[in-house]
């Protein structure tokens, strides 16, 4: 009798319970999905596309590369991550990155002018910091990972291998266990690889006058190759895109200061100027800037 009661009442309570918890699931996924800092089921976009691509080459992902992490790409992380002796947990963090970088890399045998160059790119911000917002609400980070991204694919068709200070939206200092300030995070992951070059990107922002367009280059202070550095990839956006060149300048900033290789800052447009902002939304100009940074670098260490 008293297990027939609660066996009613488990039947009772069991169908709220499961719709209460698919609500929670809904809602929380797609927050979680813009907030977490790793790629996993649900994730979309250009990071997850790249993801699908690598993994494609290496042979673990057959199907439709299509930017969405659905459950054939947690198949294929799987499966990659069991390979490598990682936890295959689905989840692409920096240590599932860094496999599939190395392994990646292996694989294909780079030929290029850049083969055996290794690049850092940074994009600038990332996670709770958003950078520089516009006036209509686009954020500097999201231009940011755009153009490091592509700059990265144009890059690699030349035979570099390219480390990124971040994969997705997070902040680069969120990954390694324990927090890390954001800025020492990018510094550190340039310095402990030993790279070649570092390249930071940003978008500027002018307040004061919103008729302020362009590209600016940031150099060390006082180191000439760093000078090169910056000034060749920012005259090179600026023929590759038609944005404005003002000038390079020495950059005080702690990327630039404490890398030991030459570093170069590029402030690509304003997110105050409104052209620059609807330029920079666009995908066909973020892959005209990316191909110009590109065009830079190669300029600069084919010398
Ligand atoms: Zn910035």
């Amino acid at each position: 009798m008293e297990a027939h009661s609660r066996q009613l009442w488990l039947k009772s309570v069991r169908t709220p319970a499961i719709l209460l918890l698919t609500a929670c699931f809904l809602v929380l996924v797609p927050i979680r999905a813009q907030a977490a800092p790793f790629l996993r089921m649900g994730s979309t976009g250009e990071s997850v596309e790249m993801l699908q691509n690598t993994l494609s080459a290496l042979g673990y992902y057959t199907a439709r590369v299509d930017g969405i992490f659905g459950p054939l790409t947690d198949k294929a992380v799987r499966a990659f991550q069991s390979a490598s002796g990682l936890v295959p947990d689905g989840i692409v963090g920096p240590l599932t990155w860094a496999a599939l970088d190395r392994v990646n890399e292996v694989s294909r045998g780079r030929t290029g002018p850049l083969r055996g160059r290794l690049i850092v790119l940074d994009a600038g911000h990332g996670g709770v910091e958003p950078g520089a917002i516009s006036p209509w609400g686009d954020k500097e980070k999201n231009f940011t990972l755009g153009l490091a991204l592509k700059t990265r694919r144009y890059l690699e068709e030349m035979g570099a291998s390219v480390i990124m200070t971040r994969y997705g939206d997070y902040s680069p200092g969120s990954d390694w266990g324990y927090p890390v300030d954001e800025l020492l995070a990018r510094v550190s992951i340039a310095n402990s690889n030993g790279a070649d070059i570092f390249v930071s990107i940003h978008n500027n922002a002018y307040p004061k006058d919103p008729g302020v367009s362009g590209v600016m280059g940031f150099f060390r202070s006082g180191s000439y190759e760093s000078y090169t550095l910056a000034s060749k990839i920012a005259w090179s956006v600026n023929a590759s895109s038609g944005l404005r060149m003002i000038d390079v300048q020495e950059g005080p900033y702690y990327v630039l200061n404490r890398t030991y290789m030459p570093a170069a800052l590029i402030e690509v447009g304003f997110m105050t100027n409104r052209d620059d902002c609807l330029r920079l939304r666009l995908e066909s100009f973020q892959d005209r800037v990316a191909r110009g940074i590109a065009a830079g670098i190669v300029d600069y260490l084919g010398r």
